[in-house]
């Protein structure tokens, strides 16, 4: 009796997001195992598509012949059974396909394309024997376009697609002395063939030892000298499977003692440990002030879950603050840590996972998608800054990486710690109705004291003897660290802000032609790009609409504060680290480093340099602009300002020396700016839960938002009205559905948005209807519709 694979197909297709039956032939049988990825037939004309085996059983309900596993792909299982079930319930939590869940949880190298290639057809000509040159087949990218599309319409040319694994193992050459005597060839060489001696003496000084030499790491030879050699039949050269070490170098550093803790950090630490121990899935809500020595607690759990012979995962907002957390995990752990982040290459990434995978990682660091890692016998998850947004996926699947540690934690019997001096509400409601156990951290290593935090009134910065952006005594503070020689964080906020192109004659502002929103300038490419779909352009300088010369730049960039502070304070020092400076590859850590180094004064910022810093000679922070966030449409536009500005205060005065923050706002009154003077978080979460409670917002209530686009806007409206009215149909009066709505951004990439909010308590026919309706507009996909759903949206817009 043959075997019958499960197989999710990578097609990605609401009639497709199910395991379909495959024989397994009789060459495979007993090799293939559920995680394992396969090539199958599909669809008319069975077309080769991969897919994920996900399980193996016996017999078939399927009336018909069964079509066979062409071949497979793995040897092993590239996703465990845990992690097979994981894909499950995220598929199923996200409204995504299977498939897609899959293919998030797994390295982008082991994801599979399709490579177009031309073989030569029914009708050749020489024409296309030219094109192919001899070879069987060629990718078409290599081939002109155009003359390729003639060939194959003349049946001259046929078109395959191939499907290409992209998994690539890196390896480095390795030098194996033969088994000769050296000596003996070293005598029969002439007398000037000084190299070949030298290496010879190499050869058996290397085999005398047992060593095989790494080509990359030999110095006397060249390589095409050691192909020579190999050619005599002195050596072989084998090649060797290598990890790429993203962080080769933190390997090296002197592994850090553990701190003797503060009594507030040991009793947390303590609490946290006995979750370990006794296997409990709690969750932990650690509420500490920043500077309150959290890390040091993540650290000590973390090594006690190693102590215990379990595994530990950590996982940090973004690649911004991931340098310093990197490499105070690393000084602690070592080698034992697999860093996981979108900044590492696609090969640095696999071969992390690999390490992971094969237990030869037993901490994990890494940023939203390391949630996924293949760390088996978890003792602990920590969530650092679990505030952030950044957790939460924009695009399918729309997860949010606290909803996936949570449920990886109640399968694994291991406690949750999420940790941040300024809680989501949500995380912190739940603690107020016991649902996490709330620690708190409320003051400053060795008592150093919160900074003081001064309010600058904007409104009134000019009469004061402000300067452009500069109030005075953001000035004044400025240059007064410059004469203590000590440092300053200056932060520029750009939420919800961007710079863009006005005309000062007819107020023509340039537009993006396929999305309605503005272009974005961009000064290091003197382009305007739209951040949306990629259409970038020149420029312009005259305007476009009235032909005008008066055409300017809005808005405050990093670079024109860059060149104020160059003019108001010529003798400072300044790195900028905003998106054009950190672009390139380890960008992020090359200017902390050289800040932390004392190569600079002051550290200007994006809202990237508001976390994880801890620099002890920054004495003074700096926020130029507090409220851009605030005018924002966003029901979560308080909570996030409230925290920027505490996540960014808390910069300063980490160490010794006292520290000082100064923020400039145009709503000095606004108690979100109020609060985070006061580094009150307990009371800005009082005061907002009140406006949530009365607004009906989260995390009074659950939301779900559905979006519906198609090219033409009135199909686009009729769609999400007739949604509306179903789902209207099968909720109770208590469920409050906000729009249909074009969305804040009603046109992008020439495709009509329409949306809706659900805000609820209890729908138990809530998934099933949304489910219900996906499956139903998937039908006319062909007819242009895309529908998102989206869990707990971050924002309405
Ligand atoms: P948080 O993450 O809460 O903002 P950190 O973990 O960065 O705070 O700690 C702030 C500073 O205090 C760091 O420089 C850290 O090395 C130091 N620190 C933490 N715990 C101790 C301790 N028990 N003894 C001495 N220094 C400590
Ligand atoms: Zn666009
Ligand atoms: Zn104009």
């Amino acid at each position: 009796m043959t075997a019958v694979a499960k197989v999710v197909v990578d097609v990605p297709t609401m009639q497709t997001d199910r395991p379909f039956d495959y024989a397994i032939p009789a060459t495979l049988e007993g090799a293939i195992q559920p995680g394992m990825r396969v090539w199958v037939g599909f669809g008319r004309g069975q077309r080769q598509v991969a897919g994920m085996v996900v399980g193996v059983e016996s017999t078939s309900a399927f009336a018909g012949d069964l079509k066979p596993i062409l071949a497979v792909l793995d040897y092993a299982p590239v996703l465990s059974q845990a992690g097979l079930a994981l894909s499950k319930w995220l598929a199923d939590t996200t409204f995504a396909f299977w498939i897609t869940c899959i293919q998030t949880m797994l390295p982008t190298m082991l994801k599979v394309d399709t490579v177009k290639t031309v073989t030569l057809g029914t009708h050749p000509t020489q024409e296309a024997q030219a094109l192919l040159a001899g070879a069987s087949s060629v990718p078409v990218a290599d081939l002109p376009e155009a003359a390729v599309a003639r060939l194959v319409q003349q049946n001259a040319l046929s078109l395959r697609y191939e499907a290409k694994d992209r998994a690539k193992v890196k390896t480095a050459d390795y030098v194996v002395p033969a088994d000769l005597d050296f000596a003996a060839e070293a005598a029969k060489l002439r007398a000037n063939a000084a190299k070949q001696r030298e290496l010879l003496t190499l050869l058996a000084h290397w085999r005398e030892n047992g060593e095989e030499p790494a080509v990359a790491s030999i110095q006397a030879v060249t390589r095409p000298q050691l192909v020579a050699a190999a050619k005599r039949g002195w050596l072989t050269l084998e090649a060797r499977e290598v990890y790429r070490a993203p962080y080769e170098l933190l390997d090296h550093q002197a592994h850090t003692k553990p701190l003797a803790l503060t009594p507030e950090q040991a009793q947390v630490t303590s609490t946290i440990t006995a979750a370990v121990t006794a296997q409990q899935a709690s969750t932990f809500l650690l509420e500490g002030v920043t500077g309150s020595g959290k890390t040091e607690v993540y650290l000590q759990v973390m090594a006690a879950a190693l102590a215990a012979g379990r595994t530990a995962m950590m996982l940090v907002p973004e690649i911004a603050l991931t340098p310093q957390m990197v490499r105070r995990v690393k000084g602690r752990f070592g080698a034992a840590v697999a860093v996981m982040h979108s900044g590492l290459s696609d090969g640095e990434k696999f071969d992390e996972w690999r390490r992971i995978q094969r237990g030869e990682a037993q901490v994990v660091v890494g940023a939203r998608s390391a949630a996924f890692a293949p760390l088996q016998n978890i003792g602990v998850f920590i969530i650092d800054e679990e505030h952030e947004s950044s957790y939460k996926q924009d695009d399918a699947p729309r997860y949010h990486a606290r909803d996936v540690i949570l449920h990886r934690a109640a399968e694994a019997h291991a406690p949750v710690v999420l940790g941040s001096a300024t809680p989501s509400l949500e995380s912190r409601a739940r603690a107020a109705k016991n649902v996490y156990q709330r620690l708190v951290l409320p003051h400053r290593i060795n008592q150093h004291p919160l900074p003081p935090v001064h309010i600058v009134d904007m409104r009134q910065a000019y009469q004061q003897g402000g300067q452009g952006d500069f109030s005075k005594p953001l000035l004044d503070a400025l240059q007064l660290r410059l004469e203590r020689h000590e440092q300053s964080v200056l932060m520029l906020n750009r939420r919800g802000y961007s710079s863009f192109v006005m005309c000062r004659e007819c107020g023509f502002v340039v537009q993006c032609p396929n999305c309605d929103i503005s272009l974005t300038l961009h000064m290091d490419s003197h382009s305007l790009r739209c951040h949306y779909c990629g259409h970038e352009e020149p420029i312009p300088t005259r305007c476009p609409s009235c032909g005008s010369k008066k055409i300017r730049y809005y808005g405050t960039g990093t670079q024109k504060v860059e060149q104020a502070l160059h003019e108001l304070l010529p003798t400072a020092r300044v790195l900028r680290m905003d998106v054009d400076t950190t672009r390139r590859k380890g960008g992020h850590e090359r200017i902390l480093n050289a800040f932390g180094a004392g190569q600079a004064d002051i550290l200007l910022g994006t809202q990237m340099i508001a976390k994880g810093l801890d620099f002890p000679n920054v004495t003074l922070v700096g926020v130029i602009n507090a409220d851009n966030g605030l005018s924002m449409p966003d029901f979560r536009a308080a909570e996030r300002t409230f925290q920027l500005l505490t996540q960014v205060a808390g910069r300063a005065g980490r160490a010794n020396k006292a520290g000082e923050v100064v923020i400039q706002t145009f709503n000095p009154d606004h108690y979100a700016i109020q609060f985070a003077q006061n580094h009150d978080y307990e009371g800005f979460f009082a005061q907002e839960m009140a406006i949530r409670h009365r607004g009906d917002y989260p995390p009074y209530y659950y939301t779900i938002k559905l979006t519906v686009s198609h090219p033409d806007e009135s199909q686009a409206a009729k769609a999400i009205y007739s949604m509306s009215r179903e789902l209207t149909a099968a909720l109770s009066p208590a469920a409050i559905v906000l729009g249909p709505s074009p969305s804040a951004i009603a046109r992008l990439k020439n495709r009509y948005f329409y949306q809706l909010v659900v805000k609820y308590k209890r729908e138990p026919k809530l998934d099933e209807t949304l489910t219900r309706l996906l499956d139903e507009t998937q039908k006319s996909t062909r007819d242009g519709f895309f529908v998102a759903i989206d869990r707990e949206p971050q924002s309405f817009l």
